[in-house]
């Protein structure tokens, strides 16, 4: 684990990270009370569009898992809860889309709530909708912690978002810079001096 230090006076956070060992710095956007109370109101307004239907929940891998077991505790229905896994980023920029479905659930017939950590262009939410309706389900519907101001490029919105947010990349509960950062309790900004060092 790496050493942490925090000042509150300036909500600026500085640690290592481990397996490289350098340091960067980060400006929080969310804190944790904020978030949960977020995915709080989010799951109430998923609680009132369901109502008592079963659900099949799809985490988006990895950068939804953190989303996915705060959510799924909160809401209150009967509920499956499978995974796909995406990836597209190499750092901080959008590469090819690799979807792998081989661990997802059978959804036909079923009413699929997709569960990702944020919405940027929408390619990934996209694509990820059009191949889970190959598998028939009853319906599908989106839901995603964070949305990007001013970024999206496709025709369609994730049906809940629990934060709209400015155009900065974002780490924290559940994003990562290249695998690192997935832990943090909060969502923060990655100073963009760091990104240019590392990216
Ligand atoms: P989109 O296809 O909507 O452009 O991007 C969606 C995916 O890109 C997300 O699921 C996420 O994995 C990644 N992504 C987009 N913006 C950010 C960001 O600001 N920070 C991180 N860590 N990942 C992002
Ligand atoms: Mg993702």
């Amino acid at each position: 684990m790496g050493l942490r230090e925090t000042s509150d006076r300036h909500r600026r956070f500085a640690f290592w990270v481990s397996s490289e060992s350098t340091r960067n710095s980060v400006r929080v956007l969310l804190d944790e009370e904020t978030i949960l109370a977020g995915v709080a109101s989010m799951s109430a307004e998923i609680r009132d569009c369901y109502g008592d239907t079963p659900v099949t929940i799809i985490g988006v891998l990895t950068g939804s898992v953190v989303l996915l077991a705060d959510l799924i505790r909160k809401l209150d229905m009967p509920l499956r809860v499978g995974v796909i896994q995406t990836s597209s980023y190499e750092g901080t920029s959008r590469g090819k889309l690799r979807v792998n479905s081989e661990l997802m659930l059978d959804i036909r017939d079923r009413h699929v709530l997709i569960v990702d950590d944020i919405f940027d262009t929408g390619h990934t939410l996209t694509e990820v909708v059009s191949l889970l309706g190959k598998f028939q389900p009853a319906s599908v519907r989106s839901a995603v912690l964070l949305k990007k101001t001013g970024r999206k490029e496709v025709d369609m919105d994730p049906d809940f978002a629990a934060f709209d947010i400015p155009d900065e990349f974002v780490v924290g509960y559940g994003l990562d810079y290249n695998d690192a950062y997935r832990d943090l309790p909060f969502v923060a900004v990655l100073e963009s001096k760091d990104l240019a060092e590392h990216g």
